[in-house]
């Protein structure tokens, strides 16, 4: 396939690329600044086909950065900048990283790096401005099979891993989730998520492959969001449960623009209370279930199916498969067990990790650790991880359920449950709280009862200060669980 940044710049050199605060660069623009930034990297003997860290804030020059490693067919290892210098290292080891690519905002954790890792080359995107531009040599074409970014997993569950993203995997997410949002003449996407993070860095890749006008946040802020959802005329935006939260509190008697027409909710579960209050104010969610390892979203609902199958991650995308497994066979429709995903979106496997692909990967599908049904409709119902499975009395409890219950409740700011061995039942349900106002354990426990099934109400409530999650906001259930073994 040709260079995909040439050849939009190519197709329609003067349509908009990325707005960036009340600044807009369009793709001929766009390619100029990533030509001149390969120029400067090449000085500074960045080649193709190296693993090249990249620890940036979300940014124009960032998204210039990593366009212009893909001119130069570098692997870019990109980095989440929420982590400790320590996680920071593990990684930049872990990928065998020749350089790192950075900026002045994170000079601590630069300096802590550096003490590790005294050989480790580290540019600063500062010092970028000042270099001299060489050569620099373009890809012209890109093979599909290469391997354009490593991203590490949030590491939920465990240590991250690094999966490997080929330009086939994003080309395909780009399509795929086209085929299926439909573009739109008029299309402009809202990125507040980072560019780190597969759901930031595939908007990314969709504006270069569709020629679509994005708008880019340095983060979420709501205020901003809503006033550029009206000013730039956004028509979709990836958001996660919480940001979806606070623009639903933030609108509060207000409506969204007709012209807007999607909210992408990904990266965890969607509480129904939520969904719910959606429906309620009109707003279009589409629903989806994805990860690192799929390239951003593989199953989307959207919201004509969204009334009747709320709560339902939905169908898989175009050029993907999906199937459940239980015990070695696949399983009937409404029996929960693991998701297994197969597609072109679906990464090859992980850096360095011969023996979790080959655990994790037969005959090209991936067996994802989640666990969900499939209704009679072939509709996904995700519940939750296959490691965060509570089985109480020979009953599957999934804590993300009764999570989405409890922060419904006013009182209760945030949520986290787990399982506790039993004697009699071998696990039970136990809640850890942090509250927003003054609630007492018994009016947790009646409101539980409304909602939920007898073995599914915590048995155990916990009020702490704050549910601990890592640099993705996901809960680390493995830190509550430490709690009660105190
Ligand atoms: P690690 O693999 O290191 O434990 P992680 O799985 O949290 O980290 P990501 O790739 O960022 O890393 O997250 C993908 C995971 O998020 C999915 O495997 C799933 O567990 C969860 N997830 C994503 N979408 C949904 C959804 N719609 N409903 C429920 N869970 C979801
Ligand atoms: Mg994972």
């Amino acid at each position: 396939m040709p260079n995909w940044l040439k050849k939009r710049a190519l197709l329609t050199p003067n349509r908009q690329a990325i707005i960036y605060k009340g600044e807009t660069i369009t793709f001929t623009q766009l390619y100029q600044a990533a030509y001149e930034m390969a120029g400067k990297l090449t000085s500074k003997g960045v080649k193709n086909k190296q693993f090249t860290a990249v620890l940036l804030q979300n940014h124009l020059d960032s998204a210039v950065i990593l366009l212009a490693l893909q001119l130069l067919g570098v692997r870019a290892v990109i980095l989440n900048n929420r982590l400790t210098a320590d996680e920071l290292i593990w990684q930049i080891r872990d990928s065998n990283s020749v350089f790192l690519l950075s900026e002045e905002r994170f000079l601590e954790k630069l300096s802590n790096i550096s003490d590790s890792l005294p050989d480790l080359p580290i540019f600063k995107k500062e010092e970028l401005a000042e270099t001299p531009i060489e050569g620099p040599l373009i890809i012209d074409e890109i093979e599909l099979d290469d391997i354009c970014t490593i991203m590490y997993t949030s590491g939920t569950t465990g240590y991250p891993k690094g999966v490997i993203q080929t330009y086939g995997n994003h080309w395909w997410s780009a399509t795929g989730s086209a085929l299926n949002l439909g573009l739109h003449e008029n299309d402009c996407w809202l990125c507040t998520v980072p560019l780190f993070h597969i759901s930031g860095y595939s908007i990314l890749m969709k504006s270069i492959i569709y020629g679509m006008k994005i708008v880019l946040h340095e983060r979420f802020d709501v205020n901003e969001t809503l006033n550029d959802i009206r000013k730039e005329q956004v028509t979709i935006m990836s958001v996660v449960s919480t940001t979806l939260t606070m623009i639903l509190d933030y609108l509060q008697e207000e409506r969204l623009p007709k012209s807007f027409r999607c909210m992408l909710l990904g990266g965890g579960p969607a509480s129904l209370p939520l969904l719910e209050r959606c429906v309620k104010k009109d707003i279009p969610v589409f629903q989806t279930y994805g990860m690192t390892e799929t390239s951003s979203q593989i199953v989307t609902l959207s919201p004509e199916d969204s009334f009747r199958k709320l709560g339902s991650a939905g169908k898989p995308l175009f050029p993907s498969q999906l199937k459940i497994m239980q015990d070695g066979r696949e399983a009937m429709a409404n029996e929960p067990g693991e998701i297994v995903v197969k597609g072109p979106n679906v990464t090859p496997g992980y850096l360095n990790r011969e023996k979790d692909n080959r655990k994790d990967f037969q005959d090209g599908w991936l067996h994802t650790g989640d666990i969900g049904y499939v209704d009679e409709d072939d509709f996904l119902f995700v519940l939750d991880r296959r490691s965060d499975l509570i089985i109480s009395g020979g009953e599957n409890i999934y804590p993300a359920e009764i999570e989405g219950v409890l922060t419904s409740h006013s009182a209760i700011k945030d949520a986290g449950v787990i399982g506790r061995q039993d004697d009699k039942w071998g696990e039970i349900p136990v809640a850890f709280l942090v509250k927003k106002a003054p609630v007492s354990e018994t009016d947790i426990m009646d409101f539980c009862k409304e909602k939920l099934a007898k073995y599914k109400i915590p048995k155990k409530i916990y009020f702490i200060d704050e549910i601990p999650r890592n640099a993705s906001k996901k809960i680390l259930r493995r830190e509550l669980r430490k709690l009660i073994n105190e």
